[in-house]
């Protein structure tokens, strides 16, 4: 089996920001990372749901509506996918995620939190959903990192390989 691109990436050293995770068949999936992986607390399984409903609102409501494929948490917990159609760059995607979370931070509830319209209604934590989302704000306006360190890897036979 490969490793896939995803896990060629070095985490040990990734910092939160907007990065292009890969690029294929015309879909950019985007890699929003809110924490340091390992470094950092993960983000809470509730306010991560949270984020997910709040997130992929603003997105399909917003003027690039048509091209969001698909939004949704990582299972480690430190960000966010977004997939889109079309040339977007991560400085396109830092703009619009900005705009993004200033909604957030301003809303009162948490859309579709009804038992028909989510799998686990209960989980979500609204507050906590504002905190990461301020501080990831915070670092998308002064810290912004967009370009990845890969991971060098060592095969079984010796040969060593730098995912491109
Ligand atoms: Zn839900």
């Amino acid at each position: 089996m490969e490793v896939i691109q995803s896990f060629t990436i070095d985490h040990t050293c990734l910092k939160p920001g907007i990065y292009v995770s890969r690029i294929d068949k015309g879909f950019t999936t985007f890699d929003l990372r809110i924490t340091e992986p390992n470094r950092e607390p993960a983000v809470a399984p509730a306010a991560m749901h949270s984020l997910e409903h709040l997130m992929a609102t603003w997105f399909r409501n917003s003027e690039v509506s048509e091209d969001v494929v698909y939004v949704g948490p990582m299972g480690c917990l430190t960000g966010m996918y977004i997939i889109m159609t079309g040339a977007y760059s991560a400085e396109d995607m830092r703009r619009l995620t900005i705009r993004c979370l200033e909604w957030i931070l301003g809303q009162q509830e948490v859309p579709a939190t009804q038992p028909e319209t989510c799998g686990n209604y209960l989980l979500h934590d609204l507050p906590m959903c504002k905190w990461e989302c301020a501080r990831y704000l915070n670092r998308l306006r002064h810290e912004f990192h967009s370009e990845y360190t890969k991971l060098q890897v060592t095969l079984d036979d010796g040969k060593v390989f730098a995912d491109a």
